[in-house]
């Protein structure tokens, strides 16, 4: 698989290549790309020291020019960035689609891939399903495929509770509703850190390598990298599942949902909780809330920053100035309203007024335009066993 990798990023690099070159003579980008395209089937794979190329499967080179295609393109519209070389460094990946149109991948451990041959899946294929075109990806040495599947909308969505719902976020619990719900982040990252701190103290004598000196890893050093990217790619893991099946569950059950703008909590000049805020992906919390409330009808409301919603007391509309970042919890100091302080912020972020409000997003959907029925893509992911199991089998 690595080879096929190798193969696609240096058909990208030499179409890139090529491309740069072929800039003084006039026609258009699509032109050119096919141009190159037949200088590589034509001239250089004929050469011998190319003759590699014939033992790959081709749909790699016809996707990898495909998805050069799209980057000047994206690039001609503004979109995006000038293209630039792929390096070995970066995420090995590659695309084979089936020439002869859509492929049944059965349910089980194995799966066929077009071109390629058949491989183990570490986790088996809980159904069978329907699909074209498959991209094979390397993170910490590792190996996913991943395909779209046509996909039936889910049925309308009757919201458990209706109404504005606040949601605080916050460092010892991840989110705090104003109905009294606590949503508690799994600690991966703490973890994490500890064991990260013992490799990386068991690799203090390692020869790391220095490439201004010319000093080459250790073998021993190449493995603890390794090490440290496996880790590295099980915390991103489980946070991101955390925050999809979050954000989801929430977007299910409330109609409404209101959150603080992040910045105040984010920009706080505090070293440490600003690393605690980072691991536990706020932002991403945001994003992700925005992308899928229009698939589950309902709003999502971002709070202005300056509303005070943790220093005002929700009984008396007093402002609590003393109150610290430690305080956890709420004791309003003209009328003695005590209450734990996340809960008392999301009941007040639910009931800021409209004012307060500087984004909403989402829309309204009564249930006779229900969504059923029209197709959505889907991408499904599976691992696919290690770099020592490379190859076909
Ligand atoms: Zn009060």
């Amino acid at each position: 698989m690595a080879k096929h990798a190798g193969f696609s990023r240096f058909v990208y690099n030499y179409g890139l290549s090529l491309f740069w070159d072929s800039l003084d003579c006039k026609a258009s980008d699509s032109k050119r790309i096919s141009a190159i395209k037949k200088c590589l089937t034509n001239v250089t794979k004929k050469k011998s020291e190319y003759a590699w190329i014939g033992e790959l499967s081709s749909r790699v080179y016809q996707n990898s020019f495909q998805t050069l295609t799209t980057a000047f393109k994206r690039w001609r519209k503004g979109l995006a960035d000038k293209p630039t070389p792929k390096l070995k460094k970066h995420r090995q990946s590659f695309t084979v689609d089936s020439s002869n149109g859509k492929v049944l991948v059965r349910e089980g451990k194995h799966i066929k891939i077009p071109t390629l041959g058949t491989f183990r899946l570490q986790e088996p294929l809980k159904e069978s399903y329907i699909s074209q075109t498959f991209t094979i990806s390397c993170t910490a040495g590792e190996w996913y495929v991943s395909f779209a599947v046509d996909a039936e909308r889910i049925s309308p969505i009757v919201h458990e509770i209706y109404g504005k719902t606040g949601i605080d976020l916050g460092v010892s619990c991840f989110a705090t509703l104003s109905d009294g719900t606590e949503i508690l982040a799994p600690k991966p990252s703490k973890q994490a850190k500890t064991k990260l701190a013992k490799t990386q103290y068991s690799a203090r004598n390692k020869q790391l390598g220095k490439r201004k000196l010319g000093v080459k890893a250790s073998n021993n050093a190449k493995k603890y990298f390794q090490r440290v990217a496996k880790l590295h790619a099980k915390v991103s893991n489980q946070r991101k599942d955390f925050l999809q099946q979050t954000t989801t569950n929430l977007l299910r059950k409330y109609h409404t949902l209101r959150i603080e703008d992040l910045n105040v909590k984010g920009m706080i000049a505090n070293r440490k909780l600003s690393s605690a805020v980072s691991d536990l992906g706020f932002y991403e919390f945001r994003n992700l809330l925005n992308q899928k409330v229009n698939w589950y009808a309902g709003f999502v409301e971002v709070v202005d920053r300056w509303y005070p919603s943790s220093k005002l007391c929700r009984k008396c509309n007093s402002k609590h100035t003393g109150l610290k970042l430690k305080d956890r919890l709420f004791v309003c100091p003209s009328c003695g309203h005590t209450e734990a302080r996340d809960l008392q912020a999301a009941i007040n972020l639910a009931n800021a007024s409209e004012e307060c409000i500087t984004t909403r997003v989402g829309s309204i959907r009564s249930k006779d335009t229900a969504l059923a029925g029209s197709p959505i893509k889907l991408r499904v992911r599976y691992a696919c066993g290690h770099d020592a199991a490379d190859g076909h089998g």
